[in-house]
């Protein structure tokens, strides 16, 4: 046996329990060939072998983002960010540099708006029409299931009143029956989005080359990519073929409740497809959207009275897709965030009989019935810790508002699924995120964001520890599609990376700025600090 990578010297953590703690390991064309003491790997180098001695590297398995939309971010990323801007003052400051960068006429587009910067007002477009400034502006929420436009953008779309789609999204309008600008859900948000320049195929792919370079830079080696079809599918292929794909993707491709027969087909077509690094049988779903909105599917209506529909107009439907994709062998996730879309989604698993292969997507008010069924049905929970960060503990937000307080305390339950015995999938949902795993350490062990004047925990659920944490990007993660990943053991692929600590035990004041050493992807090194 040889290698052409080894690492020697360091203290691994490897999710192996036959071997759980090493020092070493070698790499022979993407593929972990040993593991042992230095002595033992030094042993299998020669004349060919690369050889990086990491006395303080802390080698875990890479890193996998169990949620997220990495063509999604790659181009909306390009926008304005408005993380973190809590007032409409802040915005329309943010928007007025951005169009004197841009220049009048120019698309103004940009993401991650946060509702709480409305303060409880419904959106209008008069509200940011000034401060866009002479061109249209098409921005983003948080969560994307909701955009704005100003009435420069509505105008170019051709948008006049109010419009509905197959989908369940609409176009808003006021009492006068005129558009507000905001758009609601995918297909609203499209009618205007499809207006804007598209970039060429070369240029995005420069994005998304972009944006797994940033996620190399953290740790993150692989990710659950939850939208896209075959456009998404040719990008990896494309990526792949020039040896520029530094991610290993399981991609779900986008399934939609207006999709016809033929869309259909064509999907389940694709199961086989697949590349080095790459595999396309899997599904994403939704069957509900967001509390914030008021589109979550609860048991019980919401403050404002909303939550009593699903996103997929015909429940029944949504089973029989479920059943079919489950039955061609396909992997299925499905975006499920009120009560009653959850109890949906494992009913429908149920009726299938999950097998370990199904996931719900978010789960962000479960109660403890409901917690209890993962474990027992064989239903990954795909969480994203992180979110907590728009949550406040004094229930002023949004989310909670619109919930009610009595429903809080089943906020974002991570651990609580957890104790059930269930996999945990943990992730980030970038963009709507940062991707940052280490913010994700950070949430899941103290149930909030780090960047809050408040630092009491969000919600009842306990909070994860660090090794939880870790196991929730890696192992479990592997574990979904029962492949060999997660782990750094002989015959796992070769994705790990190095950290200047062990993020499973430092505290989480250190966890932030925790150094990310070397990262490396199917045996190649994706990432080397200087
Ligand atoms: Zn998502």
């Amino acid at each position: 046996m040889s290698a052409d990578l080894a690492i020697v010297d360091a203290s691994l953590r490897t999710f192996d329990p036959a071997l759980p703690h090493a020092e070493a390991l070698a790499v022979e064309d993407g593929v972990i060939v040993a593991v042992g003491s230095t002595a033992e790997i030094r042993e299998l180098c020669d004349g060919r072998t690369e050889v990086l001695s990491g006395p303080g590297w802390h080698l875990t398995p890479g890193l996998v983002d169990g949620h997220q939309h990495l063509l999604m971010g790659a181009q909306i990323g390009r926008g304005v960010s408005f993380d973190r801007v809590h007032t409409l003052e802040r915005m329309r400051d943010l928007l007025r540099e951005e169009r004197r960068r841009i220049g009048p006429g120019a698309w103004l587009r940009g993401y991650a708006f946060e509702y709480a910067a409305l303060g409880g007002r419904d959106y209008h477009h008069s509200l940011l029409d000034e401060a866009a400034g002479p061109g249209p502006m098409l921005v983003f929420a948080l969560d994307l299931h909701t955009a704005y436009a100003n009435a420069e953008a509505l105008r170019l779309a051709g948008i006049t009143g109010r419009r509905e789609f197959a989908d369940g999204s609409f176009i808003v309008v006021n009492d006068e029956g005129r558009p507000t600008g905001e758009l609601r859900e995918m297909a609203a948000i499209a009618a205007v989005a499809d207006h804007q320049p598209t970039a060429s195929p070369e240029e995005q792919l420069g994005w998304v080359r972009e944006a797994m370079a940033g996620q190399n830079s953290v740790g993150i080696t692989g990710i659950h990519n939850m939208d896209g079809g075959r456009e998404t599918l040719e990008a990896l292929a494309a990526l792949e073929a020039a040896d520029q794909l530094n991610l290993r993707v399981r991609q779900h491709s986008w399934i939609d409740p207006s999709d016809d027969e033929d869309t259909l087909r064509d999907v389940l077509a694709r199961r086989d497809l697949r590349g080095r690094l790459w595999t396309a049988n899997s599904v994403k779903l939704m069957i509900d959207g967001v509390i914030d909105t008021g589109t979550a599917w609860l048991e019980e209506p919401d403050a404002h009275g909303d939550g009593g529909a699903p996103m997929w107009p015909d429940p029944t439907r949504y089973r029989e897709v479920v059943r079919r994709f489950h039955n061609a062998g396909f992997f299925i996730a499905t975006h499920a965030i009120g009560d009653r879309a959850v109890r949906e989604v494992l009913d429908a698993y149920a009726a299938v009989g999950s097998a370990g292969r199904h996931r719900i997507e978010h789960i962000e008010a479960a109660p403890p019935a409901l917690q209890s069924r993962f474990r027992a049905e064989a239903v990954s929970a795909s969480m994203q810790p992180v979110h907590l960060r728009w949550l406040n503990p004094d229930l002023s937000d949004p989310w909670s508002q619109r919930l009610g307080v009595h429903r809080c305390g089943h906020a974002m339950p991570s651990g609580d699924i957890w104790t059930t015995g269930a996999n945990v999938v943990l992730g980030s949902d970038w963009p709507v995120a940062p991707y940052d795993p280490r913010q994700g350490f950070f949430a899941a062990q103290e149930r909030r964001a780090h960047d809050v004047n408040d630092r009491r925990p969000i919600g009842a659920s306990r909070p994860l520890t660090g090794l939880e944490t870790l196991a929730g990007y890696t192992v479990n993660a592997a574990r979904v599609d029962g492949g060999p990943g997660g782990r750094l053991s002989v015959g796992a692929p070769a994705d790990f990376v190095a950290w200047g600590d062990d993020i499973a035990s430092v505290s989480t004041a250190d966890v932030l700025a925790l150094p990310v050493l070397l990262t490396v992807v199917d045996g190649r090194i994706a990432h080397r600090a200087e």
